[in-house]
Parts: C-alpha cells; structure tokens; sequence
C-alpha cells in the first residue's frame, strides 16, 4: 500500500462523548465512524486489523479440531420458543417481522440454532464429540452503548459450540477451549485471565470470563495474585498437561463481580496476594450440559442404543471488542502498540525527501517490492508532505516499524526505527531477516 492511495480518513477533534482512549484513536485515526448509535462501519485500517485478529483466532479454534461453518445473522423465533428463551431475553433482542408476518430475530447468540442444526443432522454418538464454530456479526439492543466498539449493540463474536456424549468428555472439550482461548490472547500479547463468573442468560453448570486487567475495564474483578504468574506456554495439547494447567488454575482465588464472597476472598487469599481491580471480558466459556438438547430435543443413539440428549458447551470471544482492548492494555502516549501480529502494517518506508531526492522514492519502491516478495505487510510513503507529519500519520497508525530513507542512508544501510524505541542501521536483507523472526 501507497499511503497516498489509503483511505485514512483523520478526524482532528475527537467528540468529548469519546471517553476511553482506544475510542478516541480509533475515531481519529479513521479506523471506524459510527453509523448510528452503538453501530459502526469498519474503515479499511480498522479492517484490516479486525481481520487478522479473526484470524487468529480462527487458528487457534481451528488447532484444537474445532470446524468453522456459518450461520446467519437472522434467526427464526420458533426454535427460541422451544428452548424458553425467546421471552426470557428481554430488550436486549432485536425482533423483527418479515411481510408474511414471520416472527424473525437478529441473532444475539446461537445456542439455539446449532443446537437445531446438530439435531437435524447428527444421529449418533459416534459422530461425537464435535466442536462447530462461527464468526458472525450479533445484535444485542444494549441500554448503554458506549466506549465505541468496546461495548456496542453490533459486533462481531467467534462463537463456537461442543457437543459430548458425556459430562466427563464436555469437560474434556471445554478444558480444550479453555486452553485454545489462553493460547489466542497470548498470541495477541494479552495477559488474559481466566476468572470463574456466573453463566448469565447462557445458563448452565460451569462458566470462566477472560478478562484483561485495566483501569479501563467495566468489570470488577478479585483475584490471587499468584494467577498472573502462570505461564501458559509450559502446556501442550496433552490431556494431562491440559488436567494440569486447568488445576493450575483452579489453586488460586479468582471471581468476577457476581460471584464474589468478601469471605472467601478474605479467608483464601493473604491481604498482601489480594488483586481487586477492573477489567476487560474478551472472552466467556460456558459448560451447559443438556440447557439446550433437552428442550430442543436434540438426541442421539448412546452406545447402549437408548436415545440421550448431547451434552454441550458454547464458547464466546468478543473479536471487535478485542481490537479495542489490545489499544486499552497497549497504548503508550497516545500511541497505538500494536503486536506485529495483527498491526495494519509490519514496516513503513518512509523517504524524507521526495520532493528535492526523488531518487528516494525510488530507492524506497525498490525495498518495497523487496519486502514484498517476503511476505512482510508494508506500506510507503510516497507523498511530499513534511518528516514531521510523515512521521505523525505512522505513529497515528501505528506501523511498528519504520525504514527511513534520509541523507544518513548511505550505501545500501537504512535507519530501522521500533516505534518510540531504538534505531539500528541495516541492510535490507539484514530488515527481512529480522521482521521475519520478529513474526515468528
Ligand atoms: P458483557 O458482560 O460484557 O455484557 P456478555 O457476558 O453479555 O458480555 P457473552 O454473552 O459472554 O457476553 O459474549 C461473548 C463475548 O462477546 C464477551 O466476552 C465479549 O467479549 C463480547 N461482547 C458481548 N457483548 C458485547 C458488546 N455489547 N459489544 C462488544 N462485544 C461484546
Ligand atoms: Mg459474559
């Protein structure tokens, strides 16, 4: 990408109703503008980053044998009314009527509909056990709107459903996500914890909200401070190394808000251990048993040829809000971080001088296609505009790293800068080198 060519729409005054900070550089750097309240449209920048986070989290599912399918935004309010949900929702619901005056809804969730389709298609335990994901827009009508994508009515969730013979294989499958959500915040250089909360309107036996730790943050949460020194990579894909990290967990005090007991905290955590603090919910996981096959009656031939109702789970990761919390638990400065992982771009070449050198550009389309051709994101400045405001549209970006073209170029060594970190002269081999092991 030329940034001349990018459609980066800056906004210079940021409403005051913008209170949280990644709200604010998402509006002003042209990442998202809201359609309406609690809606959005996402701004290529914003996409982009949006669409690699999907993808990592897609991976991640993808890794522990979870399918990912697609189900629509729009769902019929029957199957809602077999389960006993569909007046139990309240105002959160979108509910619409078509032209035939069918009652249709706009999908906050999807319990329901996975749990029609498992029913239709699946007759037997030996097509068990099954994880079946999607990553779709929900509607949920939220009273209050607000923080940008953080809390909004439109977004996008990754929502992946488990279905078991048994309790003890639910588990194993929710134990499984349990490590696959771990593993994709880790990935996003989050610290996310995994706190035991109440399952909500999902309903159900077992639940974990993964929230980030931020001032920011909507929810309360108490904790063992010993949980934050738990490394998650020393476990593998074993089920015992899994039974492992999950009592790992399980050792330490942990609550959310609703599930909190002054007592208990106070009883099993030492003053000095005590972490009360707020936080971002990125994720929830949610074991559930037969809530929803029971109702729906979703059954299977058991391996005594009796008909049993399937054991579930559902799994939610808020992938919208994510893009929001990674500026929360990242920002410096007023400076986006972004993981190389998922920044808008990996590099960005900037000339200095196009106007009075224009063999700089030159030399800078050249690295370009270098880059390129290894598979690195890039992005070149090829306007005229002053170093100053050069270097501020990146920043507001947040390219991670810059290549500056500039009279201290000599030969074939360039300034390689981190943002807001330290510089290094290099070759441009010696750049791909290392942007590709910083990638991993
Ligand atoms: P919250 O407590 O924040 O309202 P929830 O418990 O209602 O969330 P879940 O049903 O567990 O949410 O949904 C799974 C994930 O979807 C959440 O962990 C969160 O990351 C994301 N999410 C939920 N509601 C919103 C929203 N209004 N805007 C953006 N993301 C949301
Ligand atoms: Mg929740």
């Amino acid at each position: 990408m030329f940034i001349s060519k990018l459609f980066f729409p800056v906004l210079r005054d940021v409403s005051a109703d913008a209170k949280l900070k990644s709200h604010q550089l998402m509006l002003k750097s042209g990442m998202i503008r809201q359609s309406t309240a609690g809606i959005y449209s996402w701004l290529p920048l914003g996409l982009k980053i949006l669409k690699k986070i999907t993808k990592i989290v897609c991976e991640e599912q993808d890794k522990i044998g979870a399918q990912e399918m697609l189900m629509p935004t729009i769902q019929s309010a029957d199957i809602w009314k077999e389960s006993g949900r569909y007046n139990d929702y309240g105002e959160e619901m979108l509910r619409i009527k078509d032209r035939q005056g069918r009652e249709l809804l706009y999908g906050p969730t999807n319990e329901e509909l996975i749990t029609e389709i498992f029913r239709d298609n699946v007759k037997s335990y030996k097509s068990l056990p099954l994880i079946l994901y999607h990553v779709q827009w929900k509607f949920r009508d939220e009273i209050r709107p607000r923080f940008g994508v953080m809390r909004c009515r439109e977004f996008l969730m990754k929502d992946a459903y488990s279905f078991d013979l048994t309790k003890e294989d639910a588990i194993k499958s929710y134990n499984k996500m349990f490590l696959a959500y771990l593993r994709t915040f880790h990935r996003l250089e989050l610290k996310a914890l995994p706190l035991k909360a109440s399952s909500g309107p999902i309903g159900g036996d077992s639940s974990h909200e993964f929230i980030i730790l931020t001032d920011s943050g909507e929810s309360q949460v108490y904790l063992d401070k010993a949980l934050l020194d738990i490394n998650i990579e020393k476990y593998d894909d074993s089920e015992t190394s899994i039974n492992a990290m999950v009592a790992d967990y399980s050792k330490f005090y942990s609550a959310t808000d609703e599930k909190y007991s002054k007592d208990e905290f106070e009883s099993k955590v030492k003053k000095s251990d005590q972490v009360v603090t707020k936080g971002i919910e990125v994720g929830h996981i949610f074991y559930f048993g037969d809530k929803y096959s029971k109702p729906l009656k979703a059954n299977i031939l058991g391996k005594d040829g009796k008909n049993i109702n399937s054991q579930m789970g559902s799994y939610g990761i808020g992938v919208s809000r994510l893009v929001a919390a990674v500026i929360e638990a990242k920002y410096n400065n007023n400076i986006m971080k972004w993981p190389l992982a998922i920044a808008p771009f990996e590099v960005a070449i900037i000339p200095l001088n196009n106007k009075s050198d224009p063999k700089s550009l030159d030399k800078g389309k050249k690295i370009y296609n270098e880059l390129k051709a290894n598979g690195i994101d890039v992005i070149l400045d090829d306007t005229e505009e002053s170093p100053a405001s050069k270097f501020k549209n990146f920043e507001l970006i947040g390219v991670p790293f810059q290549i500056i073209i500039g009279s201290k170029s000599v030969d074939d060594q360039f300034e390689f800068k981190e943002l807001n970190g330290i510089t290094e002269n290099l070759s441009v081999s010696e750049i791909i080198i290392k942007i590709k092991k910083l990638k991993g």
